[in-house]
């Protein structure tokens, strides 16, 4: 096994419990490591810190699955992990749809698993994990006899990896457009086209949380993809509904969404919800709650101004739709968008605006999407609930 000895670090992130070693953490490396390789890794006084797969070609070197030296990475380790994670689950009280594997924070780095029904759609996103991609899906027909898996291995990260973008069945063909109950709603989803695994299992219980804000309620869901916060807002008994989305496909699933929850109190526009917010604010439109859940505006470090710009633009216009005393529901997915620098964007939108802003709720991704303290890049998701005034 290819032994890996790390400088000595600055910070103790690795001793710590941060899974990831990036190359120019590396003293030195003895052995021929390949990529994919199981490595050991120490610290500089030759410590034992753990073990885990190797990547020369990613920056990211290794990502550490074990800190015990005698334990056999097979697939036995990877049936014990799972298990692991669907038992917090179940404690929890999950049950048909969420997320069953959250990567890091389950100590299964780059893996993916989110259950939807009786189906799964996984995601392995480093090299490593990928070779296990056959043990995996042997492991979730085992534990769970489900009636389809699908890969939606279709994102630019793989490419650092070395890997290529695919996604497809992995097994049995199953119809990828499948009802999930979520929070007593029916949610048509596609498992194939949807984004990212399908769809997002990490906003349900905030989709839940907006019920006492919505109730007789005029509700504006910018971003609204599969129309689930619409559908919440509307089964919730708001007023009326306008779900925007720039994309017809989504705004299509959106619709069957509103049918099959027998809810004829919502509309739907397929528009840029940057221009029409824009275009509502100077007609002096208004509404009770809106609701702004964009995409992440930056998947870089790099690209943080743009994306701050981006939410700075969206809060303010969506702030000024906002009747005096209703509210604005307004999230971030990119975990390059730290809580306390959301805050602030939201903050400084308010006063370009000239708004008071009361908070009533903050939470950040559901409990099946668990936060490791240890690996900071695990709490992405930032929900607030604001009262403007
Ligand atoms: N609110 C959704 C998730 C939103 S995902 C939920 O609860 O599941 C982001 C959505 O924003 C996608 O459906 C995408 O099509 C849409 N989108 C991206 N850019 C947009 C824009 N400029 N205007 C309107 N919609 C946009």
């Amino acid at each position: 096994m290819t032994e890996i000895i790390l400088s000595p670090l600055k910070n103790r992130r690795i001793e710590n419990g941060h899974p990831w070693i990036y190359d120019n953490e590396v003293a030195d490396t003895k052995g021929d490591m390949t990529q994919g390789e199981i490595v050991a890794v120490y610290n500089h006084k030759k410590k034992f810190i753990g073990k885990g797969y190797a990547n020369p070609r990613s920056h990211i070197l290794v990502r550490l699955l074990t800190y015990q030296l005698k334990e056999e990475i097979n697939k036995a380790f990877f049936k014990r992990k799972i298990q692991e994670a669907y038992s917090y689950r179940q404690k929890l009280g999950y049950q048909d749809s969420f997320r069953l594997v959250f990567g890091e924070a389950d100590f299964l780095p780059a893996l993916v698993i989110d259950k939807f029904g009786d189906y799964f759609s996984l995601q392995t996103l480093a090299f490593g994990i990928d070779q296990f991609k056959k043990e995996i899906v042997e492991i979730l027909e085992e534990l769970f006899n489900p009636k389809g898996i699908y890969e939606r291995n279709d994102v630019p990260v793989r490419e650092l990896e070395g890997l290529s973008q695919q996604s497809g069945f992995l097994g049995r063909e199953f119809p990828t457009k499948t009802i999930i109950t979520e929070n007593n709603f029916k949610i048509l989803i596609d498992i194939a086209n949807g984004q990212k695994t399908g769809y997002f299992l990490d906003q349900t219980a905030n989709r839940a949380s907006i019920a006492p804000f919505v109730r007789q309620a005029t509700v504006l869901d910018c971003f609204s993809h599969t129309g689930s916060f619409a559908v919440h807002a509307a089964g919730y008994g708001a007023k009326k509904v306008t779900a925007v989305d720039i994309s017809e496909v989504a705004i299509a699933t959106a619709k069957e969404n509103a049918s099959i929850n027998n809810l004829a109190n919502i509309d739907f526009v397929t528009a840029n919800a940057f221009d029409l917010l824009k275009e509502w604010a100077k007609e002096g439109r208004q509404f009770d709650v809106v609701i702004l859940d964009p995409p992440a505006f930056t998947k870089t470090r790099g690209n943080i101004e743009n994306a701050l710009r981006g939410y700075k633009e969206i809060n303010l216009r969506g702030m000024k739709l906002v009747k005096k005393g209703g509210f604005l529901i307004t999230c971030s997915c990119s975990h390059f968008i730290k809580p306390d620098i959301f805050k602030r964007v939201i903050f400084d939108a308010a006063i370009d605006a000239g708004k008071i802003v009361r908070e009533i709720l903050y939470k950040p991704q559901g409990n099946d999407h668990p936060i490791l303290w240890n690996v900071e890049e695990t709490l992405y998701l930032k929900f607030y609930i604001l009262q403007i005034l």
